[in-house]
């Protein structure tokens, strides 16, 4: 059963500041660059490679609440720049919620749909939009939604959720935004970095930082990891480079709980690639995917999100 009424363990809402400006300007400062540019970039085959795990998630799920059959309502928070507009109109869903903190990356996510719309093929029904710029960790985007009564089917939440960590409250009300408006039967999907294998490296390390010449992860401090504002910085070739935090996974399951969330299924990137890739479709789509620095201007081309991480989904009950 699914109930409406809902009591945070911390009773309020988290209103401090702490990291979410950071994000907000950081992702807003991104400069949209275009795909020569990108191409060129060492990480693109990293990107690739997410947005591949990203197609199959979303592909599967949609599979599973059933397209087709009726109006697929989904949640897209913390869109970003619409880095999964063109997914989801692939998924043929009817109708998508995109929110994110960042304003400007909300503003060019519903260029990039406008876009979309005024260049879909003749007769082409695409999905109905809604942007809403929220601290998705502090406020409640029910209290935002054009239709407050609005049931969403999947909640996908790709490369986001390890920002919230950075307390119980500010965690716990972004898996209420996540799982609060599904309906039951419906699904929380997402990826999120993989916390055993950041501390693994940490500790094989002989400093507090570990990686390479493309990426680099830097705790504060090591052999201590509180469960909520375990603080690293990630960077990938200046890409990203914004405080984020360990997301504890059997925490997060219990934390999901009070929400009438139960797991079922959670891989790590490296698992998930293994089970998927031996599927022919998604193993074509991966070549398509990789192939696409030699298209440039090529409108599939225009996916991105960024690092690697562990993928999971939940189901409502
Ligand atoms: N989901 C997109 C994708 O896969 O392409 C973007 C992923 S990007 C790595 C992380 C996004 O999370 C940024 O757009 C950032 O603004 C957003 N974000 C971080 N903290 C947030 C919060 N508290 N509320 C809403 N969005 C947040």
């Amino acid at each position: 059963s699914e109930s409406e009424e809902y009591v945070s363990p911390t009773k309020k809402l988290d209103t401090g500041e702490g990291h979410s400006q950071k994000v907000a300007t950081h992702y807003n400062r991104l400069q949209e660059c275009g795909l020569a540019e990108r191409s060129r970039s060492r990480i693109i085959h990293l990107r690739n490679f997410n947005n591949w795990m990203k197609s199959v998630l979303i592909g599967e799920i949609l599979d599973k609440v059933g397209r087709g059959h009726r109006g697929v309502a989904v949640l897209d928070l913390g869109c970003g720049k619409g880095g999964d507009l063109l997914k989801w109109r692939k998924a043929r869903i009817s109708r998508l919620v995109c929110a994110d903190i960042a304003d400007v990356s909300v503003e060019q996510c519903r260029q990039r749909y406008n876009d979309m719309r005024s260049r879909g093929y003749p007769g082409e029904r695409i999905f109905n939009a809604e942007f809403i710029t929220a601290d998705c960790a502090r406020e409640l985007l029910s209290e935002k939604l054009s239709d407050p009564k609005l049931r969403f089917d999947v909640c996908s939440c790709q490369f986001v959720y390890h920002y919230s960590f950075e307390s119980e409250a500010q965690a716990d009300t972004m898996l209420r935004n996540a799982c609060e408006r599904l309906r039951p039967g419906g699904f929380f999907i997402g990826t999120t970095p993989d916390a055993y294998e950041l501390v693994k490296r940490l500790e094989a390390s002989d400093s507090n930082s570990f990686g390479n010449e493309v990426y680099r992860v830097t705790f504060q401090q090591k052999g201590s990891y509180p469960l909520f504002g375990c603080q690293y910085d990630f960077s990938l070739e200046g890409v990203v480079n914004v405080p984020e935090f360990l997301v504890y996974f059997p925490l997060f399951e219990e934390m999901a709980k009070r929400y009438n969330m139960r797991l079922v299924y959670k891989k790590t990137f490296h698992e998930f690639f293994e089970e998927k890739i031996k599927n022919e479709q998604n193993k074509i789509l991966m070549q398509r995917m990789q192939g696409l620095e030699a298209y440039p201007g090529d409108d599939r081309a225009r996916l991105a999100s960024d690092s690697p991480g562990e993928y999971d989904h939940a189901e409502k009950i």
